[in-house]
């Protein structure tokens, strides 16, 4: 497993990662899948479009409108809008690796989701090859 450590600098804040898992996939498998994977309770993965930075931007401000922070949540960490967040997007994508490359569509990237930051986290990369 290989393992990827993000900073976010915000409460709420997608970070394109793309770059970061290409570089990574680099002579590891020629075919086959790469499961990335965030093992945090209040952060998320998700892929979707890589050139319009507007299209992120509204991203974060639905979400924040759909999930407010000030909601009578029960939750006692005062955090409640950032796991329901996290398990609304989910913690992982597969993407398929051909000839050594991944495999994403023209405008498409991957994201890392941050809903209770600023923090230091990490991103949980796994290849498995396969034809
Ligand atoms: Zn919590």
């Amino acid at each position: 497993m290989e393992k990827i450590i993000v900073k976010t600098g915000k409460r709420l804040e997608c970070i394109n990662i793309t770059s970061r898992i290409v570089q990574l996939c680099q002579g590891k498998i020629e075919d086959g899948i790469i499961v990335v994977f965030v093992p945090h309770t209040t952060a998320g993965i998700f892929i979707n479009e890589n050139t319009d930075p507007d299209v992120v931007t509204d991203f974060e401000n639905t979400l924040s409108q759909l999930v407010k922070p000030d909601f009578s949540y029960l939750h006692s960490e005062g955090n409640s809008d950032s796991h329901i967040k996290s398990s609304i997007i989910g913690s992982s994508v597969s993407i398929i690796v051909e000839n050594g490359r991944i495999q994403l569509g023209r405008w498409q990237g991957i994201f890392f989701a941050e809903f209770d930051g600023p923090r230091t986290r990490e991103i949980w990369c796994k290849f498995i090859p396969c034809k």
